[in-house]
């Protein structure tokens, strides 16, 4: 902690670059939101938790205890992020015939299995919004008198009852506005409800009583309610998507706000975390992003097609997370590549050596990793340090183990334990396995040697039709590779 440059890190809220200066001395304590478990998440959702992932090492790595927290929204998100529209949950329930229950504990799993994947370190703890009921309510019954407004759909926050509401999204007026849908006796169309009633002669299935009528928590209301109770206000770091800085972290600022009984936002602190950092999309242009598209990318998709899953934190860790980021099968497959590269030198250094603490030859590549890190976590810049440590000769090896070591436990890229045969996966629609495809090469090599070209050019096409692209010469020594698609 003591002689790395200062980490220094983007808060969305003052849109300028701000020290990292923990609120309790030692710890950082952050809170990411959570997928909305009613389908499955795409690969853009993931790269939010690959960034709330790296944050989370960057601050290990610098000694500060952690406390993360991520939640699992199985109610209240709508299906407009305002104020209009169906619980996706219910929604997707009544679509599928099949219990909400059963929905967010299938996708839950989804969810994480995607996080251990991606190897995204599992939070102090995933806070279920469901079991946090009664703590939204007694948090609404504390703002509720100064704060809100019943009307007959719910209970209402009044977003002019704080200071400098909307000040996240830098659009005071518009935050909110123009949303279809809107209530009868909404006094400002930003104003959302934090409680919803059900309404008279309907039955949900997720309901509870409340002050206000039967009903369900509002979904800005539960990411309140769960990083205040488990990280105490004010925290350290609030993470999200970039959607999220214009209506539902904004809304979760005001509810911060209005309990704390806390002034205006010229204090981020007032805002119930110091930093609010959000990542930047990643974008299709095809569109298959959509969760609503029939196939659209999620992990699992890439994996069936036979790219390795850390190709796609490596393909994330390539940009900065406040960039955007575009996606596309010919950058997820040089991704790959540079991924391979990485695991075949260190599978090479892994079999020379073990790893050790570095020395001298490495102080400066890693003075570099660190203060690029530093930077707002400039991890395209970390990555080539990383290139080049990996690349520097006549040093010794198990030096060069730790360095990368040191490195890895930062970017996450799991390089101690990849290998050749874990990255290379097989498409899903792949014709041929691995044993046959051993043999057709064996066979290849033997024709080579014997100079029967026909067969072996022959026995190349083979492979080819099985969708098995032959690389002659590899550089990395790969053999072969599942031809692109
Ligand atoms: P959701 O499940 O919709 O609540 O979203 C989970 C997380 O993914 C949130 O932090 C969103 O802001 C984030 N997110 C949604 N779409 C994308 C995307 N295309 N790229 C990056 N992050 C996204
Ligand atoms: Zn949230």
């Amino acid at each position: 902690m003591t002689d790395q440059p200062a980490l220094r890190l983007f808060n969305s809220l003052t849109r300028e670059l701000e020290p990292f200066a923990p609120i309790h001395p030692g710890e950082a304590r952050v809170y990411s939101c959570g997928p909305t478990v009613y389908n499955y998440p795409h690969i853009g959702n993931m790269r939010a938790y690959v960034f709330a992932d790296v944050l989370g090492r960057t601050l290990s790595a610098r000694g500060y205890a952690l406390t993360h927290i991520i939640n699992i929204t199985d109610v209240g998100h709508l299906t407009d992020d305002a104020d209009a529209g169906e619980d996706k949950l219910e929604a997707a329930a009544a679509a599928r015939a099949q219990s909400i229950h059963a929905i967010a504990r299938h996708y839950t799993e989804a969810y994480w299995a995607d996080v251990a994947a991606l190897n995204i370190r599992a939070p102090a703890q995933w806070s279920i919004a469901t079991d946090y009921v009664p703590q939204m309510i007694a948090f609404a019954q504390t703002i509720a008198d100064r704060h809100c407004y019943d009307l007959p759909g719910g209970l209402y926050f009044d977003t002019a009852s704080v200071a400098d509401y909307g000040r996240l999204a830098r659009a005071e007026t518009t935050v909110g506005t123009g949303r279809i849908d809107d209530v009868a006796g909404k006094r400002h169309p930003a104003d959302f409800a934090i409680w919803r009633k059900t309404p008279p002669g309907e039955t949900r299935q997720m309901e509870w009583d409340s002050p206000w009528g039967r009903g369900a928590p509002g979904w800005h209301l539960e990411c309140s309610v769960m990083s205040g109770a488990l990280l105490g206000f004010p925290f350290d770091i609030h993470t999200g998507g970039i959607d999220h800085r214009e209506i539902h972290h904004p809304n979760e600022i005001a509810q911060n706000q209005a309990y704390c009984g806390a002034g205006g936002l010229g204090d981020a602190a007032n805002s119930g975390a110091k930093l609010w950092m959000h990542n930047n999309f990643l974008v299709d242009r095809s569109g298959k992003m959509s969760k609503s598209s029939g196939e659209f990318l999620r992990l699992q998709l890439l994996i069936d097609r036979g790219y390795h899953p850390m190709a796609y934190r490596l393909m994330c860790l390539q940009a900065h997370y406040r960039s955007e980021l575009e996606f596309s099968w010919d950058a997820l497959g040089a991704a790959l590549t540079r991924l391979k590269r990485l695991v075949m030198a260190v599978v090479r250094l892994r079999e020379a050596a073990t790893p050790v603490e570095p020395g001298p030859k490495f102080a400066d590549a890693l003075a570099r990793f660190d203060a690029a890190m530093a930077d707002d976590l400039n991890t395209p810049l970390a990555l080539t340090v990383l290139d080049e440590i990996v690349a520097q000769k006549r040093v010794d090896p198990g030096e060069k183990l730790g360095a990368i070591a040191r490195i890895d436990a930062v970017l996450g890229l799991n390089l101690a334990n990849l290998d050749r045969i874990t990255l290379r996966l097989r498409p899903i629609a792949a014709l041929i396995d691995e044993a046959a495809i051993t043999a057709i090469l064996t066979e290849r090599r033997a024709a080579r040697a014997a100079q029967d070209f026909p067969r072996s050019d022959h026995l190349r096409d083979q492979l080819t039709q099985a969708g098995v692209e032959v690389m002659d010469g590899d550089p990395l020594g790969w053999d072969w590779h599942p031809a692109a698609r």
